[in-house]
């Protein structure tokens, strides 16, 4: 589905982009800032980004934390989110790290 919204199939509010990368605000947002951070390519969770090697993973982490810091959220703190498996909540399958901030975040999460 997320592969939609890289080919601009599927509307999306982009809120930060780069060559490999698309953040863009998560449907049902779950904290005053919730954003989607994906890479263009498809792989299905973390893990398969991580195998997938060629830094990546770590783009998407740094576009993470850019988007934190454009959103405002960087010097309070954020929690940076890859839901992996169903179990876990993980409903789309081309793997995402959720941005949540702009409120106290609980631990443990429920
Ligand atoms: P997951 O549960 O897989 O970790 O997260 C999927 C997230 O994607 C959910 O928070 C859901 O609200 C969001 N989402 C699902 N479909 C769409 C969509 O078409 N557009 C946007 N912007 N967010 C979506």
């Amino acid at each position: 589905m997320f592969c939609k919204i890289v080919a601009a199939e599927l509307p999306a509010e982009r809120v930060l982009e780069s060559s490999r990368t698309i953040a863009f605000r998560d449907a049902n947002p779950q904290a005053p800032v919730h954003v989607l951070v994906i890479p263009k390519e498809h792989h299905a969770n973390a893990v398969a980004l991580a195998e997938a090697g060629d830094g990546l993973l770590a783009e998407v982490i740094r576009q993470a934390h850019r988007v934190a810091i454009a959103e405002g959220i960087s010097e309070d703190g954020y929690r940076l989110v890859f839901n992996t498996g169903t179990r876990a909540g993980q409903t789309v399958f081309h793997v995402h790290a959720h941005v949540l901030g702009g409120r106290a975040m609980t631990w443990p999460p429920g």
